[in-house]
């Protein structure tokens, strides 16, 4: 056998799978509207732009930077802290890498010995379970129900807890389900993990895209003892449209963070430095740009909304935040006789050219995942047609 046990259990991100299978099909020419890839479709500001041009032209990109991040760049995240969170970090407090999803697996490097328990609650973002597998820790699964509002209870969390149980893991708002922890719920999660000494893993990287007056509550603001329990995990590619740039970026225990800058020292050396300088730029420059891009989410939210939850055998939340719709389709799989969402999602993208994403891969069987980072009428001719394809 050539390769290792560990690549073979390992799942090809279905999200960019599905994303590059939209592609090819379009390429062969197919009238195919992607709504597949959860990234923003707008152009990276220009005055980000700008400074990572000047950088690479003055040559301060031609080199190495230190391998937890520009001192500059911790600076800028730092002060980010201070108006988003309330509370400043020390500079060994931070470290940036190759986007919020390598920085993720730094973590679990980091902190996971071999059978130690992740809890990570259902329905979850696609790479959270592989890379703890590949840290050699255990995915714990907690279904939070769409009853709840597709949020974890502490009464769940306490059935999951094991004297293994290492990590919680909290992504509010949540991709795929897009609802928010609110400040109680939270609250009471981050007291449950300081009584039993459990880490949090906040993964906030869809804290400024909230609509409709809804409020994102990180956390880490809401003691100090949770705080030093907490470590965020952000970046900049939701919020400043800059996916491609990869930016990533962790904060809090200064142990934990330069254990993570040393995995990074030994695989990737340091996030690329043009990039680097993009970000301080997004963190430090105008934020209008941030505004008007969350403004055109929540159109698209409002108005595509309404016209999903009148397809037959659709039922849906409205999302509170990120940019995806998830609703349960477990009715018009059988209404359509299917008996799985993967066999269900293909056949939306033979009979309509829409390409969604299936819910298996985030741990939902009964659901599928449209993103809305795209344009209104992409959006309104995709749903249009999967309308028509549950009326026929
Ligand atoms: N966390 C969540 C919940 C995400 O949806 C994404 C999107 N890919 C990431 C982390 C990683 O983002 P990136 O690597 O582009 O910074
Ligand atoms: N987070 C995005 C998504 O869920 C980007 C794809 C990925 O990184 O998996 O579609």
């Amino acid at each position: 056998m050539k390769l290792s046990k560990r690549i073979r259990e390992m799942e090809e991100s279905i999200t960019l799978k599905a994303a590059a299978k939209a592609k090819a099909l379009k390429a062969e020419g197919r009238d195919i509207l992607s709504l597949t890839v959860g990234e923003p479709d707008f152009i990276t500001p220009v005055h980000i732009q700008n400074a990572a041009i000047t950088s690479i032209q003055d040559g301060t990109a031609s080199f190495y930077t230190v391998a937890s991040g520009l001192p500059a760049l911790k600076q800028a995240i730092s002060r980010h802290f201070e108006t988003f969170y309330g509370y400043s970090l020390a500079p060994n407090q931070i470290v940036a890498g190759t986007g919020a999803k390598f920085i993720l697996y730094a973590f679990f490097m980091a902190v996971l010995d071999p059978e130690d328990e992740v809890i990570i609650p259902t329905p979850y973002w696609v790479s959270y379970a592989d890379q703890v597998k590949l840290a050699e820790g255990v995915p714990v699964f907690v279904e939070a129900t769409e009853t709840n509002a597709f949020k974890a209870t502490v009464d769940q969390l306490e059935a999951a807890r094991t004297d293994k149980t290492k990590v919680l893991l909290l992504n509010s708002p949540s991709n795929p389900t897009g609802m928010i922890y609110d400040r109680d719920e939270l609250q009471a999660i981050g007291d449950w993990a300081v009584e039993h000494d459990i880490l949090i893993l906040a993964d906030d990287i869809y804290g400024r895209l909230v609509y409709n007056g809804n409020q994102f509550t990180p956390i880490s603001s809401l003691s100090e003892e949770i705080r030093k329990q907490t470590i965020v995990v952000n970046g900049v590619s939701k919020s400043y449209s800059m996916t491609g740039w990869r930016v990533g970026y962790a904060t809090g225990d200064s142990e934990i963070i330069s254990s993570m800058a040393k995995m990074i020292s030994q695989t990737t050396s340091n996030l690329t430095a043009a990039a680097q300088y993009a970000a301080i730029e997004a963190l430090e420059g105008p934020q209008d740009s941030v505004e008007e891009m969350r403004q055109a989410f929540e159109e698209r939210l409002n108005t595509i909304y309404p016209l999903l939850t009148e397809i037959p055998g659709f039922s849906c939340l409205k999302p509170q935040g990120a940019f995806y719709f998830f609703p349960d389709v477990s009715e018009a799989m059988k209404m359509k006789g299917y008996a799985n969402v993967t066999d269900f999602t293909d056949a939306i993208l033979e009979e309509t050219g829409v390409a969604v994403v299936t819910g298996d891969g985030f741990g939902a069987p009964n659901n599928l995942r449209l993103s809305y980072a795209t344009d209104l009428e992409t959006l309104k001719e995709a749903v249009r047609r999967i309308k028509a394809y549950m009326e026929a």
